[in-house]
């Protein structure tokens, strides 16, 4: 195991530039070495995620998405390129990053309030005043009555939306969400889209979404990142200039459709033979 360097990296030393995109990815490759020989999952995967930008990555199963997400969380190296988290190569995990996975993944023993608290604890955090963080990000996520229930009380999108809490508690730059709202049913993921932008807005994360939804990611994204089938790759870069807050409305504004439009035409492209 590689020695702990007792030297400051650029972003505990508060050196970086201010103007460091706090997600940099720059010529990704990343192969698993698998039984059958080695397996590209991403290849010369490049793109940045702005301050404050709503960033959604759109690709078909297995093209490598959540294998991005585990690199970005520094739980495993690339085989070649750079990862940067305000301008510091990632070399493991970092506090800036806060995740969202697609099953809310709580602790049925503890209350709604502890489970939120579980990234404090992991990171031998001090709880004393992240209690009071916990009920603010409850009460944003309107379950402020639901702090002392336990997680088999509550609802699918209730239980996603203690699943946000946790991933902000830390009060993170970058919200990693990997197809957060794909075990919901569709009238709750409806909602959990507008609960979603209302939480963007309101705490100014940057916000790098994983889904194989293009209504989701056209409702959500200021900029939507089009990967091929394996290996990802990055096809398209379309940025999404519809008017914000996006309500009801916007999905039957012709502009929605024409954007979706686009997005279904590059995937039926992909999947011909
Ligand atoms: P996605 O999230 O886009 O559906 P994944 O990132 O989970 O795709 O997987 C991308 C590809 O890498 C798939 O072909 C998958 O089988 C393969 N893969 C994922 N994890 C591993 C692993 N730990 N070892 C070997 N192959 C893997
Ligand atoms: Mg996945």
């Amino acid at each position: 195991m590689a020695p702990v360097s007792l030297v400051k990296r650029p972003h505990e030393s508060g050196a970086v530039s201010a103007t460091a995109s706090p997600l940099n990815i720059e010529q990704v490759d990343l192969t698993y070495p698998t039984s059958r020989g080695p397996l590209e999952a991403l290849k010369a995967l490049s793109f940045d995620v702005a301050a404050g930008e709503f960033v959604s990555i759109l690709g078909p199963s297995g093209c490598g998405k959540s294998t991005l997400l585990k690199l970005v969380t520094g739980l495993m190296a690339p085989t070649a390129g750079t990862i940067r988290l305000a301008g510091d190569p990632v070399r493991g995990p970092r506090r800036e990053v806060g995740i969202v996975f697609q099953q809310p993944t709580l602790l049925p023993w503890k209350t709604v309030i502890e489970n939120v608290l579980v990234p404090i604890r992991a990171m031998g955090m001090d709880i004393g005043p992240k209690r009071k963080v916990a009920l603010e990000l409850l009460d944003m996520m309107k379950l402020a009555k639901f702090a002392q229930h336990y997680p088999s009380e509550l609802s699918g999108g209730m239980q996603q939306r203690v699943g946000i809490a946790r991933g902000l508690i830390h009060d993170p730059t970058l919200l990693l969400m990997d197809e957060p709202f794909a075990a919901l049913d569709a009238l709750t993921r409806e909602q959990m889209m507008d609960e979603l932008q209302r939480i963007w807005i309101t705490t100014k994360k940057s916000v790098l979404f994983i889904t194989h939804s293009i209504p989701e990611a056209v409702y959500l994204s200021d900029r939507i990142i089009v990967l091929s089938p394996r290996p990802g790759r990055v096809l398209h870069n379309l940025s999404i200039d519809l008017p914000r807050p996006r309500t009801v409305d916007t999905m039957s504004d012709p502009h929605f459709a024409s954007l979706s439009k686009q997005l279904r035409q590059i995937f039926q492209v992909m999947q011909q033979p």
